[in-house]
């Protein structure tokens, strides 16, 4: 017979057992897909306005946070990669504009990627699509932190096939790891290509906790749209092709959860950069921001962002404080348990208290810094805005079907706009905030200093050198 102590002792050692598999699964590290868009506009799916048809974002947004004011590190392709790799302004890297075949630079082999954080945290880590931090063997991802990479290595206009350009560019290489598995693939054949070796990557290691950057080609021209998408939306290829990216975002979504793993996978939706607005009808749309990749309107740099992680992400709600994605490798590295480098300006900050819908969380930043190439022509602070004085380039008239349009050169002068007020920066408020115009010119004059200014002749005292091939 056992006595009442033992029978205690029973039941107490039964609820730990039954217990000990639901505290691993809370104390496991989570799981990471990021999901990377190329050339994606503010107002490009549902969740952000946009009629286009995009069921799963709608879903994914309903389970978890969009974010309004998610801002990346430049409206260029490679700048913008560097930012989110490295958790740094691209011009703190090196990394700037996008980076061509037979690129002499590419990420300096001193920064820490995000997937080298994941790998110091012992995570699995795969990497699906467009890389565009150097092509040479040196800068590939697989030499920066990934175990495995398909996809090519810079943007897929950049082929003999370019429909404007007359440079010569070499024949477009579809790599899988290091090696070149065939040339010039099909536009339409990208995004399923992609999601279809993400499902399986999330298929292959869903034991153990993993990293996976699917970084689409798509909607960056040329677009491209596979048959069972073609036509679908009514609304021509660029939306079709918006279809068929949510039906990747719905296959990547439901391997998470047929694999029991959506309690313990945080999934971020967003892009590199706004609209390429030369292309008329063949580019996305910012609205109701302005303008759009190249320029530092919002329209450039401030993405859609989702983020889904049941039972730690709120679901269903909004975050409108300033975020970044040079904020997601330290943030991650905490959720990681891994360090974020200690021994160098990281400049990206912790944004969980926002992500996981803390109370009264606020931004981070004091300050975010609109750069185009090495010439500083904005800063926020709360919500105002301050253009120093600059020229842009705007689409006039915009091109169609592929070709792009032309370029008009346009200059704005020092312009203060509320962001709370006049999301389209219209309204000037320069003359009458003078305070907040010194408050502003002051903290630009701060990054001047430390990340330099082509407008200024500044060099800037913190910025870091990128890798570089060793001259021959
Ligand atoms: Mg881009």
């Amino acid at each position: 017979m056992l006595t009442t102590t033992r029978w205690c002792r029973l039941i107490v050692i039964t609820i730990i057992l039954l217990l000990t598999p639901m505290v691993r699964a809370a104390d496991r590290p989570p799981n990471v897909v990021i999901i990377f868009c190329d050339d994606l506009g503010y107002a490009d799916i549902g969740p952000f306005g946009s009629k286009t048809q995009t069921p799963n974002l709608d879903r994914m947004a309903g389970e978890g946070i969009r974010f309004t004011d998610f801002y990346v590190g430049q409206a260029v392709c490679s700048a913008s990669r560097a930012a989110l790799m490295t958790g740094c302004y691209p011009n703190r890297v090196g990394i700037l504009g996008a980076l061509g075949p037979h690129s002499k630079i590419g990420i300096s082999d001193r920064e820490l990627t995000m997937a080298q954080m994941f790998k110091s945290a012992g995570y699995a880590t795969g990497m699906v699509g467009k890389w565009h931090l150097g092509d040479a063997p040196q800068f590939l991802p697989t030499r920066h932190g990934f175990d495995e990479w398909l996809g090519l290595p810079y943007s897929h206009d950049m082929t003999p096939k370019h429909p404007a350009t007359t440079q010569k560019y070499p024949e477009l290489p579809l790599m899988e790891n290091e090696k070149v598995i065939r040339t010039n693939p099909d536009p339409a054949e990208l995004t399923t290509l992609y999601t279809e070796r993400a499902v399986d990557f999330i298929g292959r290691n869903k034991e153990h906790p993993f990293f996976l950057y699917l970084a689409h080609n798509l909607p960056h021209v040329p677009l491209g749209v596979s048959e069972k998408f073609a036509g679908k939306s009514g609304r021509g290829i660029y939306a079709d092709v918006i279809e068929e990216i949510d039906w990747s975002v719905g296959q990547v979504t439901k391997a998470i959860d047929d694999a029991n793993l959506g309690s313990t996978t945080l999934i971020i939706f967003m892009s590199d950069n706004g609209p390429w607005l030369i292309y008329g009808n063949h580019a996305g749309s910012a609205l109701p921001l302005r303008e759009g990749k190249t320029t530092t309107f919002d329209g450039g740099v401030r993405e859609p962002c989702i983020m889904r992680w049941p039972g730690r992400i709120p679901a269903g709600t909004v975050c409108r404080e300033l975020a970044a994605t040079m904020d997601l490798l330290p943030t991650f590295a905490k959720l990681a348990g891994a360090d974020a480098p200690r021994d160098r300006i990281i400049d990206g900050q912790d944004i969980w208290p926002l992500m996981s819908g803390q109370s009264g969380a606020k931004t981070p930043h004091d300050a975010y810094f609109y750069y185009w190439n090495k010439h500083l022509q904005a800063v926020r602070s709360g919500k105002w805005k301050l253009h120093l004085a600059h020229d842009y380039d705007h689409p006039d008239p915009p091109g169609h079907d592929g070709q792009p349009g032309k370029y008009a050169k346009r200059s704005i002068g020092l312009a203060l706009f509320d962001l709370e007020s006049d999301i389209s920066e219209t309204n000037n408020l320069a003359d009458q905030n003078p305070d907040v115009v010194a408050r502003l010119q002051a903290l630009a004059e701060k990054c001047r200093d430390d990340l330099g200014d082509s407008a200024t002749g500044r060099a800037g005292r913190n910025v870091r050198p990128p890798g570089r091939l060793e001259e021959k």
